[in-house]
């Protein structure tokens, strides 16, 4: 990391009482979700591997509470985050009872579901029951009447899409969710699920991709149709799950920090260690590291609405934000970039999952 950066990087003390930073606002800034009402931070965090049971809590407890402390207003879980399964939920909800309480009117928590999650037939995909029941099953480990946003974690293509989009709108109904998402559908089934929700009225208001310097198949269609519809984008992975940062290209290891991905050192090819070099060098000609420019780079599109990344610690996260303070790119750099990233660099593990 370049010397002349600073972060603030001071973390909070878990074993006083929490009370949120009186200048928390003043940091980011806030994006519109496509056309609706609803707004985002620029950097959301995910609780994906990070706040499972075998993390120490006051851990966790540090990176949310600094991060709320920053104006990250946005949390974003699933049924299955863990692990083990549910154990991210549980673990956010115990940090809702103890410090954010005060805050709820001030967070936007979103789960999801559509991965597997319990035995059988009914605790995967897309089916109103299995929706509804994992829904109902989120809420009580978040300990929270309602989640702002509730997904459909991924494609079902035996579903009917009525079927699943009707399983959004009736928790919108019965007042479990305000608005709802869906999560990795390809350009055309997002139009489909667009149509169906006007029909419903339901507020399908944002999709959340893959989408990353690494993995750039949200430009083949999908930003414009959302483009289109007035839906929102959050960019998950936007570090291609720590690939894209200066530890790893320092340790030549996906796995530094002893961090969970679903990547693995085979996926440091030589082709994208060439790739990740090149983008350090741009970033540091930016006065970024790897990881800022990865996160500035995405911010730079409108179309982005939020940048949803992951963090095991408050550094990380420290790191991190500084990209909104330089989000501007020269036509250069972008063509740069572009070059850069043209080839496929296979580290899109949910292209199939996305029905790509
Ligand atoms: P990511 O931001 O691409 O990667 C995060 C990981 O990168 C961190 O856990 C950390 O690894 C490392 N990292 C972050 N900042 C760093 C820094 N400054 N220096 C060095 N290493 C750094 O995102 P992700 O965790 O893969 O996913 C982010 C979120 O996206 C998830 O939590 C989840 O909310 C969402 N998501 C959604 C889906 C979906 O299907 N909808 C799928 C995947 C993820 P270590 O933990 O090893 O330190």
């Amino acid at each position: 990391m370049p010397d002349d950066l600073f972060f603030d990087q001071t973390v909070p003390d878990v074993h006083q009482p929490y009370v949120a930073a009186p200048d928390r606002y003043t940091h980011l800034g806030y994006r519109r979700v496509g056309d609706s009402g609803l707004l985002l931070p620029p950097i959301s965090l995910g609780l994906w591997w990070n706040f499972g049971d075998n993390r120490p809590f006051d851990l966790q407890r540090e990176v949310l509470r600094f991060a709320f402390d920053q104006g990250i207003t946005h949390f974003d879980l699933a049924n299955n985050y863990g692990p083990p399964h549910g154990a991210a939920e549980e673990n956010f909800g115990r940090v809702l009872r103890t410090d954010f309480r005060p805050y709820r009117n001030e967070l936007i928590v979103s789960t999801k579901a559509g991965w597997p999650q319990w035995p059988g037939p009914y605790g995967d995909f897309g089916s109103a029951k299995y929706l509804r029941a994992s829904l109902d099953e989120s809420l009580a480990r978040l300990q929270t009447d309602y989640v702002d946003v509730f997904y459909s974690h991924r494609v079902d293509s035996s579903t009917p899409i009525e079927e699943t989009i009707g399983a959004l709108d009736a928790a919108v109904r019965q007042g479990k969710a305000l608005y709802v998402g869906i999560s990795s559908y390809s350009a055309e089934r997002t139009e489909r699920a667009i149509a169906v929700a006007r029909e419903l009225h339901t507020p399908l208001v944002i999709h959340q991709p893959a989408y990353s310097l690494l993995n750039r198949w949200v430009e083949h269609g999908l930003l414009d149709v959302l483009g289109r519809s007035g839906l929102g984008a959050i960019a998950f992975t936007p570090l291609a799950q720590g690939l894209l940062t200066n530890r790893c290209l320092q340790q030549g290891q996906v796995h530094a920090s002893g961090g969970r991905t679903t990547l693995s050192d085979a996926d440091l090819t030589a082709e994208n260690l060439e790739r990740l070099q090149r983008l350090a060098d741009v970033a540091t000609r930016r006065g970024q590291t790897l990881a800022q420019l990865a996160i500035a780079w995405l911010l730079h599109n409108d179309r982005v609405t939020s940048v949803l990344l992951g963090a095991s610690t408050v550094q990380q996260l420290a790191e991190n934000l500084q990209a909104v303070h330089n989000t501007g790119f020269t036509e250069a750099e972008l063509a740069e970039i572009d070059e850069i990233t043209a080839a496929d660099a296979g580290v899109n593990i949910w292209a199939q999952s996305s029905d790509l």
